[in-house]
């Protein structure tokens, strides 16, 4: 059956006269979350007090919850659990693939992946030792420059400035003819389009849950390690919960079975809980449907932009295939434009130095969301509405 695109964008909560074309950054209010969540408090936590850890099955969800999120990218079951940040996970991934390939020191990245993976591979490679080193080359040259001396890739497989996505299975193919392992990080696919993990033969890969899956601020993370590595992967963050028997408190630390092993510590119950009404959704939603509608709305969203407005440069691939649910502008008043675009009901945002950036994700958005948010930058453009003193000031979060 095909998706009901409009059934999907009813069970979500956004504001009227708000067109929201920034769910790659944090996802809209899934209807259902607040009543979910506001029962995990009123009759788990309220009534059931600590025995909710097994009476509601909170001390499970991680994996539970892991194991729904694997069906949207591609991943075996049991090899996806919940947990802290993506920072945090990209740390976690990295410090156990490293060790899983102890000869080699160097963990490959590309300057188009986002600063804090890149801050976090250089955080771990001080404490490693100074053998080690973080290397980072243009996106482009990411294929060539895997050689026998990489222990692990580390890339976006798509870029949150442009949108630009990764051959997955080109560069696990790489890396695996070269001996080095890959961590895959799936901040802007998870959710945005098909990801075949387990056909592309990843290692590790990790993503959040707060952009395209909408789980709310602050939701947490995933990580997979892929089966035939995981009774192998020593955890570099051994917290209790990874352990084989948490509650034997033995003083010695003994991973968990497979994938139970990269949890740390105590789950966000509340927030696994509203993104589990978040994932409901997405069993109504088939991933190929979701993929084919972005590539649409986004084609006529440049078609509208780049037909009125030469001076916005398009920053994104034109080709569909080649990028994630995003399409990015570049104009040296980008800024002040976007500011101008939310005061006027659309939502989208803004990346140093000069990049607009706008997120399709059908689940919410349609072809008269698209239409109206060209209008309205059409106005924006054509009266300079952005030129306006109260458009120039900086937030903090931009
Ligand atoms: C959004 C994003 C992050 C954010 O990490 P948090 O720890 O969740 O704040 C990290 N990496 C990439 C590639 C991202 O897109």
């Amino acid at each position: 059956m095909p998706t009901d695109f409009a059934s999907l964008r009813a069970q979500f909560d956004l504001p009227k006269g708000v067109i929201y074309l920034d769910g790659n950054s944090l996802g809209p209010l899934p209807s259902a979350a607040a009543a979910r969540v506001a029962k995990t408090i009123t009759e788990e936590w309220g009534k059931l007090l600590i025995t909710g850890w097994n009476k509601a099955g909170w001390m499970a969800q991680p994996s539970a919850v892991g194991d729904r999120i694997a069906k949207l990218i591609g991943a075996e079951a049991g090899s996806v659990v919940m947990g802290d940040t993506l920072s945090i996970k990209v740390y976690q991934a990295l410090a156990t693939a490293l060790e899983m390939n102890p000869k080699r020191r160097v963990i490959l990245s590309d300057t188009g992946n986002f600063p804090s993976d890149l801050y976090m591979a250089d955080g771990l490679c001080r404490t490693l030792g100074p053998d080690y080193i973080l290397k980072t080359v243009a996106p482009e040259e990411v294929l060539d420059a895997i050689d026998d001396t990489v222990a692990v890739t580390l890339i976006t497989e798509v870029d949150y400035r442009t949108g630009r996505k990764h051959d997955m299975k080109a560069i696990t193919k790489r890396a695996h003819e070269k001996g080095a392992l890959t961590v895959w990080d799936l901040a802007h696919s998870a959710g945005a389009l098909p990801v075949h993990l387990a056909a592309c033969n990843a290692d590790f890969a990790i993503g959040c849950t707060y952009k395209y899956l909408n789980s709310g601020p602050g939701g947490p993370a995933f990580i997979y390690v892929a089966p035939r590595h995981q009774e192998k992967a020593r955890p570099a963050l051994s917290g209790w919960l990874g352990h084989q028997q948490p509650f034997a408190f033995d003083l010695d630390y003994t991973p968990g079975n497979g994938i139970e092993r990269m949890r740390v510590g105590t789950p966000p119950v509340l927030q696994l809980a509203a993104l589990e009404a978040a994932l409901d959704i997405w069993e109504q939603a088939d991933m190929a449907d979701v993929r084919a509608k972005s590539i649409a709305l986004i084609d006529r969203f440049i078609a509208g932009v780049e037909g009125s407005f030469p001076d916005l440069t398009l920053a994104s691939p034109r080709d569909g295939t080649l990028r994630g649910s995003q399409a990015s502008f570049r104009h040296p008043e980008g800024y002040d434009i976007m500011q101008a675009l939310i005061a006027n009901g659309v939502i989208g945002d803004f990346r140093a130095p000069d990049i607009l950036r706008f997120g399709f994700t059908p689940l919410y958005i349609n072809e008269n969301d698209v239409d109206m948010a060209v209008a309205i930058l059409a106005d924006i453009m054509t009266q300079s509405l952005w030129d306006r003193p109260e458009y120039k000031t900086r937030s903090r979060v931009t």
